[in-house]
């Protein structure tokens, strides 16, 4: 049974703090000249968001939209050429932009065919001055997607990581939970990555599908491992389908089953992958033991600055996080994007929220925290002028009270392997109180 003097387990995957749900409408709507004035720009992290979908997965949250008519593509590339316009001008001449890695996310950035990918990167080298070729570039893509000739510009223009949503190998399950995909049609595009020769392979996995079953977890797992991947996230599912629910006349009860199933298949994913050579990065990434290093893990990357292209991109600088307005539901989605190609003015930032000192010290201890390696205490203390336990005292004493802080003496705080099974739960813990209240208060559209 769960223990039901625990928080649920799974209530926020904290891949970025604070949520974009916390961010609203700048009223100044400030120059980007001005949010990027004194900002270091020696190792910026550029990413290019594409916000388009051949089918939208049952249990997606993220900013995307399905069935784009056949010109919004080009149109889509037109203003993120004049975004990058912008923005490249805004960071000024006096301290040439360095960018120590790159992404191409989404959506599915493979949505794009290859004449199109050749375009969005020559957005990145050529107008922001990215050496892709020298640097971690990343790449979402899905197995419908993966075709050869977008795999060969990705790969000649220097993609070092292809990440593959799978989700699972079963095919029902596939259907059940995420989205109808034949195991076949995965293998081959699994194939084909390799072809292209592209260093490091991630392979997404979901787990707490609609009738998965150790076994069948088990198979996924095994059939991801046969790619010998360089990384594998295991993914919670977050949202179960009401089938599922339905079948129980009490839903706190359904609610609590569906945590202890999920627990189960993470700690059988882990100790599976683990004896597999794989080491642990975070609650959801697992790195081949002998893979080659690659940029920024999972959410790890601590002070430098993003600038990030697309209307479903975020930017940060060390005071102000900014986007374009957000949404999940068709209809906005799509409102959002014909805005956004319509838009000639990218000069100011128009939606995001200011980062004090308070919210760098959270954003700081979470991104550390919730990886496996933890938290130096003396980095902290350099940055902030305290110790992390003066700062959060009270929810760190919570965490070491229920075991999920491992024996590591003063000067490292990392969480125990009890502690990582409910890092979801655990990273909520430190949302500053404004935060909470204004993704409370945020309308899911
Ligand atoms: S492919 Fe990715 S972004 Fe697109 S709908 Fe599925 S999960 Fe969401």
């Amino acid at each position: 049974m769960i223990d039901t003097a625990l928080p649920r387990p799974y209530q926020n995957y904290v891949y970025a703090y604070p949520h974009k749900t916390a961010y609203r409408p700048l009223p100044d709507r400030p120059a980007l000249a001005r949010v990027w004035a004194g900002e270091s720009r020696s190792a910026l992290s550029l990413y290019l968001h594409i916000p388009f979908c051949e089918v939208r997965c049952g249990f997606c949250n993220l900013f995307t939209r399905v069935g784009a008519p056949a010109d919004l593509t080009g149109r889509y590339l037109d203003a993120l050429a004049r975004q990058a316009t912008a923005v490249r001008a805004a960071l000024g001449e006096a301290e040439s932009p360095r960018f120590a890695n790159a992404a191409f996310g989404g959506g599915t950035p493979t949505f794009l065919d290859a004449g199109e990918l050749t375009r969005l990167c020559d957005i990145a080298e050529q107008i922001m001055g990215a050496d892709l070729r020298a640097i971690p570039l990343s790449v979402e893509a899905s197995p419908s997607t993966c075709t050869a000739d977008r795999l060969a510009v990705l790969a000649e223009r220097g993609a070092t990581r292809l990440s593959l949503g799978v989700q699972s190998f079963v095919d029902e399950e596939a259907r059940a939970a995420v989205r109808p995909q034949r195991r076949a049609d995965v293998e081959a595009a699994l194939g084909r990555i390799r072809d292209a020769g592209i260093p490091v392979l991630n392979i997404d996995l979901i787990y707490g599908i609609d009738g998965q079953t150790a076994a069948s977890w088990r198979h996924s797992l095994d059939a991801a491992l046969a790619w010998r991947p360089e990384e594998i996230y295991l993914y919670p599912l977050y949202v179960r389908p009401l089938t599922g629910l339905a079948r129980h006349a009490d839903l706190d009860v359904a609610e609590q089953d569906w945590d202890r199933e999920r627990l189960a298949r993470y700690a059988q994913g882990r100790d599976h992958l683990l004896a597999q050579g794989y080491q642990q990065v975070s609650m959801r990434m697992f790195r081949r033991g002998d893979a080659p290093p690659q940029g920024p893990d999972d959410y790890a990357c601590q002070t430098d600055g993003m600038i990030g292209l697309g209307c479903g991109a975020r930017s940060y600088t060390s005071r102000l996080h900014y986007s374009f307005d957000y949404a999940v539901e068709l209809r906005e989605v799509r409102g959002i994007i014909d805005s956004y190609v319509a838009t000639t003015d990218f000069g100011s930032a128009v939606h995001g929220r200011v980062i004090d000192g308070d919210e760098a010290a959270r954003r700081h201890l979470l991104q550390s925290l919730l990886q496996t390696e933890g938290l130096p205490v003396a980095d902290y203390r350099r940055r902030f002028g305290a110790d992390p336990w003066d700062h959060f005292g009270e929810q760190l004493h919570a965490l070491a009270g229920r075991g999920w802080l491992a024996e590591t003496g003063a000067e490292l705080l990392r969480l125990s392997p009890a502690g990582l099974a409910y890092s979801d739960a655990i990273g909520p813990g430190f949302f500053s109180p404004d935060v909470r209240a204004a993704m409370a208060a945020y309308e899911l559209r």
